[in-house]
């Protein structure tokens, strides 16, 4: 019987926090999957091998694998983890996983596509941002980042910076709006940050405001990933307007993810 996974090694590491990094693993040459999944990463402890699932952040076509985590005190994945340096192995089940992909959505445009996460849930849009496909699929890319403070706000000059992309700025040179970066800092004061929680600043209409785009049941759809709080309370309150969560037999408007 051939193994489930394969072992690969770390390639780069960049800490963003002490409590937030991101690595990159060797890709596996025959690994393949959608924008938006995640991957089953192993690593060795003193008590055996611990398995946590990790969205890829990375574009499908990249040659390495990147992953965005965080560092969980006394975390059983995250502590032995931390502690890597490159050149040292990680473990990666050879199959991705999930339903967070633009597949799972009906496009009848013109429609936006809205991403909302907390913390290291921003990850899986890091990869649906890089994909061609969704940059000639939808009118708008909205991403929005909610976070205590602004120094948990990686990727921000990634995403900014998509706007001059080889593959993805002509769009943006023809709508300027084309791609709105919105992130949520709650702790802090922030420039160009909305004050306060996703949900609260979609209960009291500043999240639609700030972007400058009505959430529409036709024109939307919205992923939402992160933490199971703010996605659960997001998740309603968008019921009580009437959006659904997209099934392949009933489409809907809604895709989520929750992290723990
Ligand atoms: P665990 O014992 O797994 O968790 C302990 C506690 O830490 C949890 O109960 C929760 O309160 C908190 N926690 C766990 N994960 C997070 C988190 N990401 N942010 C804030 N608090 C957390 N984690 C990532 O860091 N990056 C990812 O890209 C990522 N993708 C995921 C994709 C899926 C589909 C799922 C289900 C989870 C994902 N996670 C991700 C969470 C990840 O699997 C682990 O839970 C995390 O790495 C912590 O592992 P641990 O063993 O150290 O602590």
């Amino acid at each position: 019987m051939t193994d489930k996974f394969t072992v690969q090694r770390i390639t780069s590491i960049r800490a963003w926090t002490p409590k937030l990094f991101s690595f990159t693993l060797e890709r596996p040459p025959a690994y393949r999957f959608e924008p938006g999944q995640w991957a089953r990463l192993g690593v060795q402890t003193p008590s055996g091998v611990v398995w946590r699932a990790y969205s890829i952040a990375s574009a499908n076509y990249d040659d390495a694998l990147e992953f965005y985590s965080i560092v969980v005190p006394q975390g059983a994945f995250t502590s032995q983890l931390a502690q890597l340096k490159v050149g040292d192995e990680v473990l990666i089940e050879k199959q991705p996983y999930g339903f967070l992909t633009t597949s799972r959505f009906q496009l009848s445009p013109p429609c936006d596509l809205w991403m909302l996460s907390t913390g290291t849930g921003l990850a899986p849009f890091l990869s649906i941002l890089q994909d061609p496909q969704v940059w000639q699929d939808y009118r708008q890319l909205i991403i929005v980042h909610g976070v205590r403070s602004t120094i948990e706000l990686a990727y921000a000059k990634e995403i900014n910076a998509l706007r001059q992309h080889a593959l993805f700025g002509e769009y943006c040179a023809a709508h300027p709006q084309k791609l709105v970066y919105l992130p949520c800092v709650t702790r802090e004061s922030a420039a160009g940050a909305l004050p306060e929680r996703i949900t609260t600043a979609l209960q009291n209409g500043n999240l639609e405001q700030a972007v400058g785009t009505p959430l529409d049941l036709t024109a939307s759809r919205i992923m939402l990933c992160g933490n199971p709080q703010m996605v659960d309370d997001t998740r309603s309150a968008l019921k009580a307007r009437g959006f659904t969560v997209s099934r392949s037999a009933k489409p809907g408007q809604i895709a989520v993810e929750n992290y723990w």
